[in-house]
């Protein structure tokens, strides 16, 4: 039997129209939840994401601005920006591409985001958050990934054996934390990890989260285990996944898809965040 295959497409419907309503109550009372994303002036993927964002945010009735800066303004200049936009009442979400070209360091530009306004979770005391079991907003990646778990194991993830692999602090820790938050048992795997394949093998949710272009092939798969891939490389101007996804399908239970899973829940449960975040603030 074939794996069941997890889209992320119709969730993701069901998110948008689920924003659209919240937006609209949030209008209503003469809030315009407002996203703000930046990014490096000539920067093309990520000025790319942010009009791929904006095109999401009106069809949900969300504002998504972006602010591409130039190389002058300098990393000051830049967290200047983030901590204007932190401090205007008018912005609710704030978003620093990745990764943000030369001369610009990420880190120290997102030092200056408002906890309350970190939509994917990118500074250092968000992400304490996350890990102390509280998180504001979990990385809108990590979330995606429980959220296609979530609505596809109906039994829930209590004592589920997980493997992830990838521990990058976008995207594998916060996976990682978030499924021992949901009470898996989770294993984190990286490049440094003997016997990768055999380690995978023990688990019932394998998340791969590498890129590395169809990585995970058979041997990675206890037969039944539902896989989720993260991964997405552009190769030919096509997204290929992490995951080997013919050798995979006869083995796994339940698979996501690349494109078409984990993505498209990703720029919707960001744009959740931000009207999560315009009615906690407001
Ligand atoms: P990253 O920062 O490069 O981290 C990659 C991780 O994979 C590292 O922890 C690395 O181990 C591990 N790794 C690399 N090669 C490995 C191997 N052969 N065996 C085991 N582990 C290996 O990448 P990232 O930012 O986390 O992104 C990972 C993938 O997810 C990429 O394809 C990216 O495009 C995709 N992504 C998708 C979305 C989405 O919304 N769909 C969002 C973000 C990222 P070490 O720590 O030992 O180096």
């Amino acid at each position: 039997v074939s794996a069941i295959v997890l889209s992320g497409r119709e969730l993701a419907e069901g998110i948008r129209a689920d924003i659209r309503a919240r937006a609209q109550r949030l209008r209503d009372r003469g809030i315009v939840p407002r996203c703000a994303v930046f990014a490096g002036e000539g920067d093309i993927e990520g000025i790319f994401y942010a009009n791929a964002l904006k095109k999401i945010g009106l069809k949900t009735d969300v504002e998504v601005d972006l602010v591409a800066l130039p190389p002058s303004v300098g990393n000051a200049g830049f967290a200047a920006a983030v901590a204007d936009a932190s401090a205007d009442p008018r912005t609710h979400g704030i978003l620093v591409q990745r990764p943000l070209p030369e001369p610009f360091d990420r880190r120290l530009v997102c030092d200056a985001i408002e906890v309350g306004k970190d939509v994917d979770c990118a500074n250092p005391y968000s992400f304490g958050l996350l890990a102390a079991g509280t998180p504001a907003f979990a990385p809108a990646t990590a979330a995606a990934v429980l959220e296609l778990l979530r609505a596809h194991i109906p039994q829930g993830l209590a004592g589920a054996a997980a493997v992830v692999v990838g521990r990058s602090p976008v995207v594998g820790k916060p996976v990682a934390l978030l499924l021992s938050a949901a009470d898996a048992t989770v294993t984190i795997c990286h490049s440094r990890t003997r016997d990768l394949a055999a380690v995978c093998a023990t688990a019932d949710i394998v998340v791969s989260a590498i890129g590395k272009p169809r990585f995970i092939g058979a041997e990675h798969v206890k037969r039944g285990a539902t896989v989720i891939d993260v991964g997405a490389t552009v190769i030919d101007g096509k997204i290929v996944g992490d995951v080997d996804a013919g050798a995979v399908k006869d083995r796994a239970g339940a698979l996501s898809p690349v494109p078409g899973g984990v993505g498209p829940l990703t720029t919707s449960i960001l744009l959740r965040h931000v009207v999560e975040a315009a009615e906690k603030l407001s």
